[in-house]
């Protein structure tokens, strides 16, 4: 796999320190998914307010440095964020990897996320990135 030098210090960086890892005992919602192929396995925890706004969201598991780093990124992405808010965010990402055309130009706001969109040259690593995102969107439904 062959990634330039920004976007290989960026995974590693999520992948080695991540953000938002551990329990969250008054999540509201849980979800798990794995990933056999790679050995991957996260664990998502959300805690909605009554705002509907996602106060906290935190993760655990272990894995390969895509896929803990996609959840790293992930949870810092949705943190502070409505339901809805939320749900559009996952629509795009998910976009990224299932749209047969390239994807379009990604909202700016997408920031480092658009690092991973590379990986759909990889399809064996698609799992790896998307699969804390498939735990998202458990919690959310
Ligand atoms: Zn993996």
């Amino acid at each position: 796999m062959e990634l330039d030098d920004l976007y290989q210090e960026i995974i590693l960086d999520h992948s080695k320190k991540p953000r938002n890892y551990g329990d969250l005992p008054e999540a509201t919602s849980h979800a798990h998914g794995d990933n056999p192929a790679c050995g991957d396995e996260i664990d998502v925890h959300l805690l909605l307010n009554d705002q509907d706004i996602v106060e906290n969201i935190r993760f655990t598991g272990q894995g390969c440095a895509i896929s803990q780093a996609s959840a790293s990124m992930m949870t810092s992405k949705i943190k502070g964020k409505t339901r809805q808010e939320a749900l559009d965010i996952l629509q795009t990402f998910q976009n990224m990897f299932t749209s047969s055309e390239e994807p379009k130009e990604l909202p700016k706001t997408f920031g480092e996320l658009k690092l991973l969109k590379s990986i759909r040259k990889y399809p064996q690593r698609v799992k790896c990135a998307t699969l804390a995102w498939q735990a998202l969107k458990q919690t959310l439904s």
